[in-house]
């Protein structure tokens, strides 16, 4: 991975994955680290968002044999959605996914490449709860500790890889 200082504005320090994805190597151990790392967590199907989280999420996916279900920016989804929101710097942004892809009762692992602050995972785990789902864990190939976005995921398990402290 690469550290980009200044993007995408000045004083963010920016950790670039995309070297892991193009190395086969890596991508196929960073898939079975995550693997390994979720497999004592139960669940039914993945959940994760566009568009580096769908890297992660679909390698986990097929490592697993599990679904994964999509969580998109707004009006990307062709039927019927439901929906959750979290704050960016300024504004606010929005994750949909399929109404009918997570049942009551449902076990749900949310997956993505990065945790940052814990909004965007926020918002995942809160459209698994408000379709009646159940999150079964949180994971990350990456966390950046210094902004302890793991504290906005309690009360659920957050799995990481490697940690930035
Ligand atoms: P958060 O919502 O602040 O936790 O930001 C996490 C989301 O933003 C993830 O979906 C990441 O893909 C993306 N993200 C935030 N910071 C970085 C970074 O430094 N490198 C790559 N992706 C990032």
């Amino acid at each position: 991975m690469r550290t980009v200082p200044d993007f995408p504005k000045p004083g963010i320090s920016y950790k670039d994955i995309t070297p892991l994805i193009e190395d086969g190597d890596a991508l196929h151990a960073a898939t079975d680290a995550l693997h390994g790392a979720t497999k004592h967590l139960e669940y039914d199907r993945i959940l994760s968002a566009e568009a580096r989280g769908f890297v992660f999420g679909t390698a986990l996916a097929y490592r697993a044999r599990k679904g994964l279900i999509l969580a998109r920016k707004p009006n990307k989804l062709p039927r019927e959605t439901i929906s959750a929101s979290y704050d960016l710097e300024y504004g606010t942004d929005i994750l949909e996914a399929h109404a009918d892809s997570v049942s009551e009762g449902a076990r749900v692992l949310v997956a993505d490449d990065l945790l940052a602050t814990g909004g965007t995972a926020r918002a995942m785990c809160d459209l698994v709860e408000s379709a009646g789902g159940t999150v079964a864990g949180v994971a990350f190939l990456i966390e950046l500790g210094y902004l302890d976005g793991r504290s906005r995921l309690k009360p659920y398990e957050v799995v990481s890889l490697i940690t930035y402290a």
